[in-house]
């Protein structure tokens, strides 16, 4: 989800730690109870014993800064290698394609914009009601941690922006979304470059239009972008993301013309950007170009494990690729990685199809 995945569904309640979205939907988003349940249908599970081709998209934010084409090429070449050094996969890339982030919008249909754009909390002007939709909807995810209360708390606190005594999951969800607020607000108060707000109005920051484009004319497997995704919305919410201020750095979700039912995105703007933020979710203050070939690699590995195998997280088996990377701390998570020690069917959630990628079937 990384992190976040739009529409992953565990299908297997096993491990306690994974975020459960289909869960969430009942109490985040009330409008949809009243009505009739929407139409859902789950990707199959893909075909992926020959060679994989998969499609890719360099979408630029010319506000930011950017991969060369040299560093593009070596993320994929690397990606290559580790999908296959950690899945047994034999995956190529299409020459990547130059897109512009306002023409990749242009793609969202107008329908799924109308049906979407309630779920994104405005932080500008957030109300009680969202305040306590967030809370819930996190709160309501950290009943599946029950049976590991202190564990949480453990990961939690060091990064938490208010105190939360003990081992109360009510006071826990109040503080990540303060946390969640406090921290996304930094990223509305923050110029880029050109002496713009980082945040503008345009809309490339929120996160559910990512998880939407699938929806429209967009044909490319594999999404790989320099635009900062960091926003609020009443869905999908996790501790992971919440802790970093809503930023979520990749995302596998449902798309109509994908290859394998679904697409990935990955943003690769926390690894070229050295704000005060970034420094302390990554404790590093920047890095090489090696090492942004290394982690964007990477981090693309554990969206395509979702994306091809419908690989779940094993959270806490810090050898796995699966396992998400812990804030933005890339250099830790990937010098901890053992593929030889984490092979497919290891555990369940390295089981091909432990996941479901729902999408909604009237779209
Ligand atoms: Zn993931």
């Amino acid at each position: 989800m990384n992190w976040k995945w739009s529409s992953l569904k565990f299908i297997q309640p096993l491990s306690l730690l994974l975020i459960l979205s289909a869960n969430l939907s009942c109490s985040q988003e009330p409008e949809q109870v009243s009505e009739t349940t929407p139409a859902t249908s789950s990707i199959a599970l893909p075909d992926v014993s020959g060679e994989v081709r998969l499609r890719v998209a360099n979408v630029t934010n010319p506000r930011f800064p950017q991969l060369s084409d040299e560093q593009l090429q070596a993320i994929l070449d690397k990606t290559s290698d580790m999908v296959k050094q950690h899945f047994g996969l034999t995956v190529v890339f299409e020459k990547p394609k130059a897109v512009s982030i306002q023409k990749l919008f242009e793609t969202l249909p107008e329908k799924v914009i109308q049906q979407q754009q309630d779920k994104i909390v405005k932080i500008k002007e957030v109300s009680e009601a969202d305040i306590i939709s967030m809370q819930a909807g996190i709160y309501d995810q950290l009943g599946g941690y029950r049976d590991d209360k202190q564990a949480v708390m453990d990961y939690a606190r060091p990064y938490l922006l208010s105190p939360v005594e003990g081992d109360d999951f009510k006071q826990l969800s109040v503080a990540l979304v303060d946390t969640l607020l406090k921290r996304l607000e930094y990223w509305h108060s923050q110029k880029a470059e050109d002496g713009r707000p980082i945040i503008d109005d345009m809309p490339y920051n929120e996160w559910v239009w990512w998880d939407s484009l699938g929806y429209g004319d967009m044909s490319y497997d594999i999404v790989i972008t320099n635009q900062l995704v960091a926003s609020a919305e009443i869905y999908d919410m996790s501790v992971h993301s919440s802790i970093r201020g809503g930023i979520t750095a990749g995302t596998t979700t449902f798309s109509k013309q994908a290859r394998y039912g679904s697409y990935v995105y990955i943003m690769v703007y926390p690894m070229l950007n050295d704000s005060k933020m970034l420094v302390e979710l990554r404790e590093d203050e920047s890095y090489t170009s090696e090492q942004v070939t290394s982690y964007a690699a990477a981090l693309l590995t554990h969206e395509i494990g979702h994306q091809l195998l419908h690989l779940g997280h094993p959270f806490g088996n810090s050898k796995c690729i699966m396992s998400p990377t812990p804030l933005l701390k890339y250099r830790e998570w990937l010098e901890g990685l053992d593929a030889g020690e984490c092979p497919l069917n290891s555990e369940p959630a390295m089981t091909p199809g432990f996941v479901s990628i729902d999408y909604r079937a009237d779209w």
